[in-house]
């Protein structure tokens, strides 16, 4: 049910474990918040996800060997261009490169990073083998564990437990490096108070491990991929297939009837789709209380996503490099606690931070020679509305990004050519994003690991329904571009189904 990347990395690897595997997916496309199309003549428009970062840190592309099936990834070098407008510096793939150039730019704040970086690494390197793997129990402690770094585990331990914004304070003490990094650590959605926090921030040197790419011709590039891995397996896919029950025998999972009526057996049900639409596509003496206690937030982030007649010039441009990493575009860390500020009391922010996204620099696939696209992703933007609601206030938040964004890149709004807008809603009524939270449900401890979506279902598999599966950013490690929840989720069904495993 729903091919979003998890439930087609799932597919893909249940299919090449020899079982017979049918998609059924309620869009037009397969993809879900990774998915690309043209919708300005000449330009591809990503619907979600732009950044492919966590994916290079699972074995889903080698496993499935999705290069055979036209996945093509470019690296980001630089990553990132952080700028406060005036001051811009850039995170290369090489760390020491980036120390070197933060060096001559800010005297020490180079060597903090490498201080920063030599602290941090092990930890990171731990995280990323836990989001490999089904959660369990201790994994906090088993992170702590395995992150052999420098530092006393109470000093480790103590840190980890703070806010994100806190610890980077105690590393870089020029805001105009500080503020980047704490602007890309929010990208998960807690803001910089948020006691627990600090991984987000301290998974940072996996940027250095795996790097940040983009697949060829857009983000979709990547599910593409996936479903010709899937067919070539043996597969089906069906688009414009909404399901509409989940059809249960003698409380075993059986088959799904789609919206138009049509119903399809099976061994085995898994769904993809947001914990909350599988909720609603159950008998509801099925789906236990702590399903519809989910926290699922209320949004935070929207994008203005434009077709341009020009490439961007930034007010301090260097050539290409300004334009190829994502541009972490951020004046000081007011301006994000402001707009929290405002996201809290109801309110679009006014000013709003931004990442800006112009890949048309590194694939001449994604709009005209002359041409760009370029995406603003800006935070905080609350779903629910205290004053008015979206259809009327779409218009005013589109012109504050656009606004925000003439500080770095003056004239940008003359070279529009076309244009979607994002909001909260419109990710929730087109991709099916309850509340318009791009990571399905809030990112914060709470919902982490064992506990995410909640704890009787953290292993994959629907509480009180045999033959039921669950993956997706609904279930551990969460929302983001990566398929380990997909591969993690397979694993469990193909040992279940088949008594070896795909290996
Ligand atoms: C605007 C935006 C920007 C983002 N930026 C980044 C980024 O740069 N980097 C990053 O790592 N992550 C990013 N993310 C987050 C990331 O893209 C998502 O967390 C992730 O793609 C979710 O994938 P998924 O497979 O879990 O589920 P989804 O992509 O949510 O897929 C669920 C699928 O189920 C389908 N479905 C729903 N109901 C039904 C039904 N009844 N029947 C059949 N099908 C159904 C949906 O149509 C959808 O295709 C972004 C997301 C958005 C929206």
């Amino acid at each position: 049910m729903g091919a979003g990347h998890n439930a087609l990395v799932t597919a893909a690897y249940a299919a090449k474990a020899g079982l017979k595997v049918g998609v059924f997916e309620k869009r037009h496309v397969v993809g879900g918040a990774v998915s690309t199309e043209e919708l300005v003549p000449g330009y591809q428009f990503d619907y979600g996800g732009s950044a492919h970062i966590l994916i290079r840190m699972t074995p889903v592309v080698q496993e499935l060997e999705l290069s055979r099936y036209g996945l093509h990834y470019t690296d980001l070098d630089p990553m990132f261009h952080a700028s406060n407008g005036e001051d811009p510096w850039f995170v290369y793939r090489d760390a020491e490169r980036t120390i070197h150039e933060l060096n001559e730019k800010f005297p020490g704040q180079g060597d903090a990073y490498r201080r920063f970086l030599a602290d941090w690494t092990p930890f990171a390197d731990a995280v990323a083998d836990l989001f490999n793997t089904a959660p369990g129990p201790l994994d906090m402690g088993k992170m702590i564990l395995r992150s052999k770094g420098e530092m006393s585990m109470q000093d480790q331990l103590s840190r980890i437990l703070r806010p994100y914004g806190d610890v980077a304070k105690e590393y870089f003490s020029d805001e105009r490096v500080r503020a980047p990094l704490t602007w890309m650590a929010a990208q998960s959605g807690p803001p910089p108070t948020d006691p627990l926090s600090a991984p987000f921030l301290l998974w940072h040197p996996l940027y250095h491990r795996g790097g940040v790419a983009r697949p060829k011709g857009g983000s979709g590039g990547l599910t593409k991929a996936l479903a010709r891995a899937t067919e070539a397996y043996g597969g089906e896919i069906f688009v414009n297939a909404g399901v509409r029950r989940i059809l249960l025998e003698n409380g075993r999972a059986a088959g799904i009837e789609l919206e138009d009526g049509q119903r399809y057996t099976a061994r085995a049900v898994v769904s993809g789709a947001h914990i909350l639409t599988t909720a609603a596509a159950l008998p509801p003496e099925v789906v236990p209380e702590a399903a519809k206690r989910v926290r699922v937030g209320n949004g935070f982030g929207m994008v203005l996503r434009l077709a341009l007649k020009g490439k961007v010039k930034y007010r301090n441009h260097t050539e290409p490099d300004s334009r190829i990493g994502l541009g972490l575009l951020i004046k000081n860390e007011q301006q994000l606690m402001k707009g929290y500020g405002e996201f809290l009391a109801g309110e679009p922010t006014k000013d709003p931070p931004i990442i800006a996204m112009s890949f048309s620099a590194i694939d001449d696939s994604l709009a005209p020679p002359d041409g760009e696209v370029l995406w603003l992703w800006a935070q905080y933007y609350p779903y629910e509305l205290s004053s008015g609601d979206w259809k009327t206030r779409t218009e005013e938040a589109r012109e504050n990004i656009l606004n925000a964004f003439e500080h770095y890149a003056p004239g940008t709004r003359d070279q529009i050519v076309g244009e979607l807008v994002q909001t909260p809603l419109w990710l929730e009524q087109n991709l099916g994003l309850h509340r318009g939270n791009v990571m399905h449900l809030e990112m914060s401890f709470d919902q982490m690991f064992s506990f995410r979506p909640f704890m009787a279902a953290s292993q994959y598999k629907w509480p009180g329904v045999p033959g039921l599966y669950i993956t997706g950013a609904s279930t551990h490690p969460g929302g983001g571009i990566m398929g380990a929840s997909g591969r993690s989720a397979a694993t469990v069904l193909v040992k279940d189904l088949t008594r070896r495993g795909w290996k």
